[in-house]
This record gives structure tokens, C-alpha cells and sequence, in this order.
């Protein structure tokens, strides 16, 4: 049977918007992260969403603009500069792209598969990420381009929170092991130290709900900001963004969480959480208090909700949609 398509509009999509934040904000469930200090004194009432459509309109409620750690967001903006310095065949053999069904910070992962530190959506991944980045061997520099590539994503400077910085180093001895074993196993491409420190300070870099909600209608538009106006990255490196997003974005509860909601996504525990619907639209959510792999309670509820209220699901032939927001050719 041929699928049905669905149009939806930005007024659709504003009402989902708008219901799943009134429908979740009471959620009380989950706690904020406390491993990094910082992060437990953050306020847990804090909730907003946006959804960037593919023409660039946003739509937004509750503390959309309010700047916290972008944490694990990070490890996405990361593994695409690393994709457009050295192309998507070599990011799959010096990092690979294969789900761990573990902790994001194992260290199991990396012993059981030593081949390769599995995906830049994971602790071991990012910190290799983090090594590639150019020019290697010099720290500012490869900083300065971690900084830009979000710029391009997001259209806006992101700055990094420097009590929150203080705090994760002060507290990433679970990370220090990972950068040294995968120096053991030759899968690290710069000095462990400073990829470590860049890896720890991409983490503290503040950001907004509205700010990932526009990195993730990029890379739903292949590469597109549809904000700024710019073709960031190669349409070709999208899908396997996206796939990297769909295999590991909620570490071990990746599969329940995509089971549950349609939609590939990338948590943090700062309480960011960025979805990707290709062709549809970027969204964001962000809250701090979390679940037990890591993930914040209320963005996951909100965006389950927005995707149920649109009958969106990326796996369901008859539910994708052809989005009236989306610009055509000539437009664009
Ligand atoms: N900086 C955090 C860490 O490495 C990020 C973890 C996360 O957001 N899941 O532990």
C-alpha cells in the first residue's frame, strides 16, 4: 500500500509545542546530575522547548533562552567537524559508529571493542573526536575551530560556563582513564591531556534549547542552517549524523527511547536533549533533573508528546510528513 503522507503546519506544530509544555512541566521525576558539582545547584524548574522548522521559523516556550551546560549535546557538533575535516569513511575507521548499549562513560565499551572507541556520541568517541579536530598538537587553535563549528551550527557564539568548566575538571577522573587506555590502544590522535581538556571544556560551553534546536533543523536539512542561511556542512554527512544520533544518542536507553518515540535524539547532562526530524524539523528540550542513564525527564516526556500530538515517527512509512514549512527549491 502506498503511504499516505501527512502536511503539517507551523500552527500545528506550535499547538503540540504548547500542550506538551503544559501537560509535562508538573513532572516532578528524576533528579539533577551531581558528579559535576555545578550541575546539582542548577534550579530543577527550569523547562523550555523549541522546534526550529526547515524555513527557519521557531517556535518556543517556557526557558528557551536560558543558557546551561551543553554537556553530551557537544559530542554531535564535534563528530560533524570531525566529519568535515576528514571525511565520513575515516571518522567510521579511527572512531567508528556502532552502538555500546552502555553507560556513556564506560570504560567496558572501549575493553570489549578496542578496535575502536565505538562513536563520537560516546565519552571514548568524543575524547578521540576531540584529538582529530585540527590542527593537532596545537590546543587553541583546535578549540577555536570546536568554537566556530558550533557558531556555523547554531548561528551564535557559545561561551563556555567557567564555574562549570572548574567544576567537571576538578572531577573527570572516570574521563582521564579513557583518554589514557585509548592511548593504549592507539586510538587517540593528539596528546591524551589536551584532548581531555578540550573534550571537558566543548562540555561547558553554554547553550539554549533554541540554540540546539537550530544545530538539529541543520543537520535535518542536510547541512542547511535554515536560519543563518548556510550550507555548513556536506548534505552527505547528514544521514550519518542522524545515524549516529539514532544508534547511541541515549546511551543504553537508546532503543526504549526510540521504540518509545520515533525520533532520533542526543541527550546531556546538563538536561539538553536535540531530536532530529529529517526533511521536518530540528527540536530541543531542556530540564535539568534526570533519569537514571543520564537523560532529562521532562524534555524526553515533551518530546514524545510533540511527536505523538503531530503523528510523526521516523520509522512509520505511513506517518511521515511532507512539512508545509519546508522551503522549496526555489525559495531557498
Ligand atoms: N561531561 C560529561 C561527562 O563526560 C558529559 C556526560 C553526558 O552529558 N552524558 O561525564
Amino acid at each position: 500500500m502506498a503511504a499516505s503522507h501527512k502536511n503539517i503546519t507551523a500552527d500545528e506544530v506550535k499547538r503540540a509545542v504548547e500542550n506538551a509544555y503544559q501537560k509535562v512541566r508538573s513532572e516532578s521525576g528524576g533528579k539533577n546530575a551531581s558528579y559535576i558539582p555545578y550541575l546539582a545547584s542548577v534550579d530543577s524548574n527550569l523547562f523550555g522547548i523549541s522546534v526550529c522548522l526547515l524555513d527557519g521559523t521557531i517556535i518556543s516556550v517556557g526557558d528557551s533562552t536560558h543558557t546551561f551546560g551543553i554537556e553530551s549535546v557537544s559530542k554531535v557538533p564535534t563528530a560533524i567537524l570531525a566529519m568535515r575535516e576528514y571525511g565520513a569513511v575515516d571518522i567510521l575507521n579511527k572512531v567508528g559508529a556502532d552502538a555500546t548499549g552502555l553507560p556513556f562513560n564506560s570504560i567496558m565499551a572501549i575493553l570489549l571493542e578496542k578496535d575502536r572507541p565505538s562513536s563520537p556520541l560516546v565519552n571514548a568517541g568524543a575524547i578521540a573526536a576531540c584529538s582529530l579536530v585540527e590542527p593537532v598538537g596545537n590546543k587553541e587553535k583546535k578549540w577555536q575551530a570546536i568554537v566556530d563549528n558550533i557558531k556555523e551550527l547554531t548561528g551564535a557564539e557559545p561561551e563556555v560556563i567557567e564555574e562549570l568548566y572548574a567544576s567537571e575538571s576538578a572531577t573527570d577522573f572516570n574521563n582521564r582513564s579513557i583518554a589514557w587506555l585509548l592511548k593504549d590502544y592507539g586510538r587517540i590522535y593528539d596528546d591524551p591531556d589536551l584532548s581531555l581538556d578540550l573534550y571537558t571544556r566543548q562540555c561547558s560551553l553554554g547553550t539554549t534549547a533554541e540554540a540546539l534546536s537550530i544545530m538539529a533543523a541543520t543537520i535535518a536539512n542536510d547541512g542547511f542552517n535554515p536560519v543563518t542561511n548556510t550550507q555548513v556542512f556536506d548534505p552527505d554527512f547528514a544521514p550519518k549524523v542522524t545515524s549516529l544520533i539514532t544508534t547511541v544518542g541515549f546511551y543504553e536507553r537508546t532503543g526504549d527511547w526510540l521504540y518509545k518515540s520515533g525520533i532520533p535524539a542526543k541527550s546531556g547532562v546538563g538536561g539538553g536533549v536535540l531530536g532530529v526530524m529529517p526533511g521536518m524539523f530540528g527540536i530541543a528540550a531542556f530540564s535539568p533533573p534526570l533519569d537514571e542513564a543520564g537523560n532529562s525527564v521532562r524534555a524526553q516526556l515533551a518530546i514524545r508528546e510533540i511527536m505523538h500530538e503531530l503523528e510523526l515517527n521516523i520509522f512509520a512509512a505511513s506517518r511521515l510528513c511532507i512539512c508545509q514549512c519546508r522551503p522549496t527549491q526555489e525559495q531557498s
